[in-house]
C-alpha cells in the first residue's frame, strides 16, 4: 500500500516528486489552449507543467514531464482492436437456441449489456466535456484523446452485439433509465460531475479542485475501476463455461483497455495529490473512502437485482465479496486505508489472468507490462 508519509518511490523524478504548491494557486491565464497566442512567449520549461491550474502553454507536448501518461498513450495505441474482428457466430447460435441458456442467465447477460451500453457513453462524455477541459497538461490530454476513442470502440461493441443477437435496441440502450439498480449507479456517478457541467466552473480554489478530484474518483476509480470489474467478472465467468464466448472475448479486450484507463486515473489523482497536498486532507480522504463504500453498496444492490438466484459459478454474494476486494485494492492504490475487512478474492482467475498483473501503475513501479500487439496474451 502506498504510504504518503514515506519518501516517494525512487521512480519519481525530482520535479514530479516535490510538492509544488502549498496553497491554492491563482487562476491560470489560459487553461484551454484556445486563448489568444502570446506572441514571442518564452519556451515551456518542464518545471512549469502542472496537472491542474497550469501556467505553461497547454499546446506544447514537449518537453514531457509525465512520462507515465505518454507511456499509457503508447500502450493504448498498441492495444488497438475493433469489435467486428471478433466472431459472434457461436453466441448467436446459443442465444437463439431454446435451452442453451437459462432464463436467469439471459436476464444477467441482458442487464450486464444494458449497464455497459450506456455507461461507455457516460464515461466518454465525462472525459470529453468535463475532464479534458480541466486537466491542463498536454501529455495527459494526449492520453485522454486516445481514451475517448477507446470508449467509442466500446460503445461500438454494444451496437455490434445488439445487431448480432438481434436484441431490442431501446431495451438495451435505455436500460439505464428503466432499471432502477442501473439508474442508481449512473445517477450516483453523474452527481459527481454535475458541478463541472456548470459553464462557469473553473478549478483554482481548494473547493473547485476537490470537485474535480471527486469527478476523477467517481468515473475512473468507481465507474471504470469498480463497477466495470464486476461486469467483466460476470461475462468472463460465462465464457469460462463456454457460453457467449464471442462476447467474452470482446469483454477481455475491453478489460485490457479499462485496466489502463483505471491506472491512468489513479496516476492522475496521485500526481495531483503530490502537487497540491493541501487538497488531500483527512476530511477529503474520509470522503473518498465513503464514496468507494457507497459505490460498493450500489453494486451489491445491482448484483441482487441482476442475479436474484445465481447460477453456476456466479451469484450476488460472490459479486459483493469481489466488490469488497476490489474496493480495498482501489483504496490501497490511492494511499487510503481499506473500507472493508480483508476479503479474499472470490474470482482468483480474474486477478491471475489480468487484474493485478496489469494494474501496476506509475506510483507502484515504472515497469509497465502492457501488450505490444493486438492479440490477447492470456488466451
Ligand atoms: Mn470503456
Ligand atoms: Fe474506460
Amino acid at each position: 500500500m502506498l504510504d504518503w508519509s514515506e519518501p516517494a518511490t525512487p521512480a519519481l523524478t525530482p520535479a514530479a516528486r516535490k510538492p509544488q504548491m502549498t496553497k491554492a494557486p491563482t487562476l491560470p491565464a489560459d487553461s484551454t489552449g484556445l486563448g489568444e497566442i502570446e506572441r514571442g512567449g518564452a519556451r515551456v520549461s518542464v518545471d512549469d507543467k502542472r496537472m491542474i491550474n497550469c501556467r505553461a502553454d497547454v499546446n506544447q507536448l514537449l518537453p514531457l514531464k509525465y512520462r507515465w501518461a505518454w507511456e499509457k498513450y503508447l500502450a493504448g495505441c498498441n492495444n488497438h482492436w475493433m469489435p467486428t474482428e471478433v466472431s459472434t457466430q457461436a453466441d448467436i447460435a446459443l442465444w437463439k437456441s431454446r435451452d442453451g441458456l437459462t432464463e436467469d442467465e439471459r436476464r444477467a447477460i441482458k442487464r450486464n449489456l444494458g449497464f455497459f451500453a450506456a455507461s461507455e457513453s457516460l464515461v466518454a462524455n465525462n472525459i470529453v466535456l468535463a475532464i479534458y477541459r480541466h486537466l491542463t497538461n498536454p501529455e495527459c490530454r494526449q492520453y485522454l484523446l486516445r481514451q475517448a476513442f477507446e470508449e467509442a470502440v466500446h460503445t461500438h461493441t454494444f451496437q455490434y452485439i445488439v445487431e448480432s443477437l438481434g436484441l431490442d435496441e431501446g431495451e438495451l440502450f435505455n436500460m439505464y433509465r428503466e432499471v432502477p439498480s442501473i439508474t442508481d449507479k449512473a445517477a450516483w456517478a453523474l452527481k459527481h460531475t454535475q458541478s463541472l457541467d456548470d459553464a462557469d466552473f473553473k478549478t483554482g480554489t481548494p473547493a473547485t479542485d476537490q470537485a474535480f478530484l471527486r469527478d476523477l474518483v467517481a468515473f475512473y476509480v468507481v465507474f471504470e475501476g469498480m463497477w466495470f470489474y464486476t461486469g467483466f467478472a460476470q461475462i468472463l465467468s460465462l465464457g469460462r463455461r463456454n457460453k457467449m464466448v464471442g462476447i467474452a472475448e470482446q469483454y477481455q479486450y475491453i478489460l485490457r483497455d479499462e485496466s489502463i484507463h483505471l491506472n491512468f486515473g489513479i496516476d492522475v489523482i496521485n500526481q495531483i495529490k503530490v502537487e497540491n497536498p493541501y487538497l488531500w486532507n483527512k476530511a477529503f480522504q474520509d470522503e473518498v473512502r465513503g464514496m468507494l463504500k457507497d459505490a460498493a453498496e450500489l453494486e451489491a444492490a445491482y448484483g441482487r437485482d441482476t442475479m436474484p438466484r445465481g447460477f453456476l459459478g456466479l451469484n450476488a454474494a460472490l459479486c459483493e465479496s469481489y466488490m469488497h476486494f476490489i474496493a480495498n485494492r482501489r483504496c490501497a492504490q490511492l494511499g487510503l486505508a481499506p473500507v472493508f475487512k480483508e476479503t479474499e478474492n472470490p474470482f482468483p482467475w480474474m486477478s491471475e489472468a489480468m487484474d493485478l498483473k496489469k494494474e501496476k501503475n506509475f506510483f507502484e513501479t515504472r515497469v509497465i507490462e502492457y501488450q505490444n500487439g493486438g492479440a490477447l496474451s492470456w488466451e
